[in-house]
């Protein structure tokens, strides 16, 4: 009999151990993004009197600890993956702060059947962060190969619900207009109009605000049901710019 015990407990053991394996293999980066959320988590404390808070919704950081921001960046750039800065992404362009691409979320405060339009699909990161929050989200990138690489990155991995589109985001999507939310990440001169159109009343948009190649202010815009907006600034940001023909 105890010779079965200590049989089966051993066999026990080495289930375990077997069982523990492949998790290991499948997520050698889930140390580094528990570290960024730290910093994240940090970071928000650090900026709590821009924020008028002293923590994010916990829904956002759950998903930032869950999307693998390593599939997103160019292979050169994977050992920085969870470091808390923007990174290259070629064609000039940069995946933003993961700080940045939290706060942004949290900003929007998305519901679980929110129809969301982001201008600015870059590497597609800020898409899938949303993907996992929202019924839908519509993205525009101005930069061909970048919308290409978003788009068969986000399928590769299953985001389903994101749907990638080249063009000029400034006058934003109008076949699946309205938008509960709207999303820009890169820097525009002024508030688009088109986006304000296609804004749902109730709805909120996010989008930095400011010259081009300097520091930039991050504005909240809230569309009030009579069509009102009501906007706040935020916190100062560096963005890329908004190109296109406008
Ligand atoms: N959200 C991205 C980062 C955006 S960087 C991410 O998560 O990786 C800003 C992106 O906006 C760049 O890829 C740039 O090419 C794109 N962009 C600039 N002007 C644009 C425009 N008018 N319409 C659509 N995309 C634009």
């Amino acid at each position: 009999m105890l010779v079965m015990t200590r049989y089966f407990g051993l066999s026990l053991i080495l289930m375990s151990l077997l069982l523990s394996l492949p998790t290991v293999a499948r997520d050698e980066y889930a140390g580094a993004r528990q570290a960024m959320l730290k910093s994240i988590e940090e970071h928000v404390k650090e900026t709590s009197l821009y924020l008028d808070k002293e923590a994010l919704n916990p829904n956002v950081m759950k998903v930032m600890g869950q999307v693998p921001r390593h599939e997103f960046v160019p292979a050169s750039q994977k050992r920085f993956a969870y470091q808390n800065r923007p990174l290259p992404i070629g064609h000039g362009q940069t995946i933003s702060q993961p700080y940045i691409v939290a706060l942004m979320t949290d900003l929007l405060k998305v519901k679980a059947d929110s129809k969301v339009l982001e201008v600015g699909t870059g590497s597609g990161y800020q898409a899938a962060i949303l993907s996992g929050l929202v019924d839908s989200v519509y993205t525009i990138e101005i930069i061909n190969p970048l919308a290409e690489q978003a788009r068969e990155r986000l399928r590769r991995l299953a985001y389903n619900n994101v749907h990638v589109r080249t063009g000029d985001g400034y006058y934003g999507w109008t076949e699946q207009m309205p938008f509960d939310v709207i999303i820009v990440t890169a820097a525009a001169s002024h508030v688009p109009p088109p986006l304000i159109k296609q804004l749902k009343p109730g709805g909120r948009m996010v989008i930095p605000v400011g010259s081009r190649f300097m520091t930039q202010e991050l504005l909240l815009i809230s569309k009030q049901q009579d069509g009102k907006l009501i906007t706040r600034q935020i916190i100062p940001v560096m963005f890329v710019p908004l190109t296109g023909e406008h």
